[in-house]
């Protein structure tokens, strides 16, 4: 399949209605799910990296890839045959407060595609100019925000995290002026276009703003959502609007869950950056805990409440999901199914998590409830106390022998690379030997061997992650024109989960000089 055989599925501008206002001016729309809009042109477009793995979601080739015509499609100066470039209006609560209209501000719809095996995949570039939804802002990204996108969206896919893809990162040869701090500093910087993919980019958001303007065009967008992309829920009717809520509250809680085994905090959980299939998605000021540390948050603009906190996601989710729950309370006048499904999605988070925190630990099932929390809170507040890096922690944990004797002092210096200070004072040696020795018991009860705890634990926790510091280099040599650190990083978080021995320098704690350094534990929204 090359680039201008691909199948488009057109079936999104045709069952919804368009703006009738063709000119490119910021506005406000009303009773229209999107305007057409054209990609800016960019000055010398040049493909600095593309995923090979998504660009098979498309049925293209590393040839397909490397052809002038993929630059000039995914920078946007050249449309497929077929392509009719589109932004799409939705709302959203930001920080807990209503917005009004957001809009893709910065993100333009080239057209769907429909591959062999009959998947329907979105194509959208995010920096391609200005749309009718940039309100004051210039519908640009810079080049350090669209790298951290394009790497972190699949890294996320190769952990097993839910999460829209990314095609490729291109930088278009012009600059952008952006405020990196918001501090009066305004800076010129290169921009860059990434092109993501999804089976759909609708967000909690969309039903939010259309729910705000009339009945009428909430049940069109609500039932092209159900009919398009949760055909197997059967014929729109009150019934299935619940159902299909419940499948979005299952599928976000068991997002958010991997979110937690990861170590990953999203930065800016508003309502319009919440997928309806419970992707990931708008990769801005998140981050990935470095020392574990439950109110942590990457992002400036949230560091007063700490709202979207690592600790708080699960929370964010449900009280996000009421939101969406109010939106389309019109469609069904009734509230008891609704509140059925909130209610299933707190119960159904305090199981997964659990369950996969036992995973992390390596055992299979929960075993006896109550004990196993235990074990897992004993072990967070250890955390709490002694700075730890979880990523390294779970995979040290993984080599040690629980068969035998506890050796404690062979342990800690087993796990010592996890830990950010260098000795344990006397107490928090204590909790540590208490844990173990429960953990110890735990593992002896268990049937699995040995062998297959590692096994599991290793499948649980990943041993690369795109640790904050490690995209600021590959942003910082990237800006210098130099992709090796982009590529290389690509590469090893295509298989994070493998030992990898050559890449051991991956794999370490965060080092001293990022621990303040803006880009790597601090960033702002929007760049
Ligand atoms: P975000 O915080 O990135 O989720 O963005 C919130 C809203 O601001 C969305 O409507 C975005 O499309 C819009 N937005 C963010 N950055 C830009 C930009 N550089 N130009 C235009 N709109 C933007
Ligand atoms: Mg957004």
């Amino acid at each position: 399949m090359t680039l201008d055989e691909l199948n488009l599925d057109t079936s999104y501008i045709e069952c919804l209605p368009a703006d009738p206002q063709a000119a490119n001016f910021p506005r406000q729309v009303h009773g229209a799910c999107f305007s057409w809009v054209m990609p800016t042109k960019t000055s010398a477009a040049r493909l600095l990296a593309y995923s090979a793995d998504a660009a098979a979601l498309l049925d293209l080739t590393d040839e397909d890839c490397a052809s002038k015509t993929f630059s000039d499609v995914f920078s946007g100066n050249q449309l497929l045959t077929g392509s009719k470039p589109y932004a799409t209006s939705y709302g959203g609560h930001q920080f807990g407060n209503w917005a009004g209209q957001l809009g893709d501000g910065r993100a333009i719809n080239l057209c769907s595609v429909v591959n062999q095996r009959g998947e329907s995949w979105t194509l959208q570039l995010k920096g391609a100019g200005p749309t009718p939804y940039s309100r004051t802002a210039d519908g640009y990204a810079v080049l350090r925000s669209s790298l951290r996108e394009f790497l972190c969206s699949e890294a996320m896919f190769y952990l097993r995290v839910p999460t829209t893809r990314a095609l490729s990162l291109m930088t278009t040869g012009d600059t952008v002026v952006r405020d990196v701090l918001y501090n009066g500093n305004p800076q010129p910087e290169q921009s860059a276009v990434v092109c993501r993919l999804a089976p759909s980019f609708t967000r909690f958001g969309h039903f939010q703003y259309y729910a705000e303007q009339s009945l009428e065009l909430l049940k069109v967008f609500t039932d092209y959502t159900i009919q398009s992309s949760f055909p197997h829920l059967g014929a729109p009717d009150k019934a299935c609007y619940i159902r299909w809520f419940n499948e979005v509250c299952e599928s976000s809680c068991d997002m958010v869950v991997e979110w937690m085994r990861v170590g990953f905090v999203h930065g800016v959980m508003n309502t319009d950056n919440m997928s309806i299939l419970g992707l990931t998605i708008d990769y801005g000021p998140y981050g990935w805990l470095e020392a574990y540390d439950p109110s942590w948050t990457p992002n400036t603009t949230d560091a007063n409440d700490h709202r979207y906190a690592f600790s708080q996601q699960a929370k964010i989710t449900h009280w996000n999901l009421y939101q969406l729950a109010n939106a389309i309370y019109p469609l069904i006048e009734e509230t008891e199914g609704l509140e059925l499904a909130l209610r299933n999605f707190a119960e159904r988070y305090a199981r997964q998590w659990l369950l996969m925190m036992n995973n992390k630990l390596g055992f299979v099932t929960t075993q006896h409830e109550d004990e196993d929390r235990q074990l897992v809170e004993q072990l967070l507040a250890f955390f709490a106390v002694y700075e730890t890096d979880m990523t390294i922690f779970f995979r040290r944990l993984a080599k040690l022998d629980p068969a035998g004797e506890l050796d404690f002092e062979e342990v800690v210096q087993q796990l010592s690379p996890a830990f950010y200070e260098e000795t344990m004072p006397e107490a928090i040696q204590q909790t540590l030997r208490d844990w173990l020795q429960n953990y110890w018991q735990r593992c002896q009860q268990a049937s699995a061997t040995a062998s297959e705890r590692r096994e599991l634990m290793n499948k649980t926790n990943p041993k690369y992650v795109l640790r904050n510091y490690l995209a600021q280099q590959a942003i910082e040599m990237s800006e210098q024109g130099d992709q090796s650190l982009l590529h290389e990083l690509l590469a090893v978080l295509k298989s994070p989960y493998d030992e990898q021995p050559e890449k051991e320098h991956f794999n370490q704690k965060r080092p001293d000089w990022a621990k303040h350094k803006v880009g790597c534990s601090m960033l702002s929204c929007s760049s």
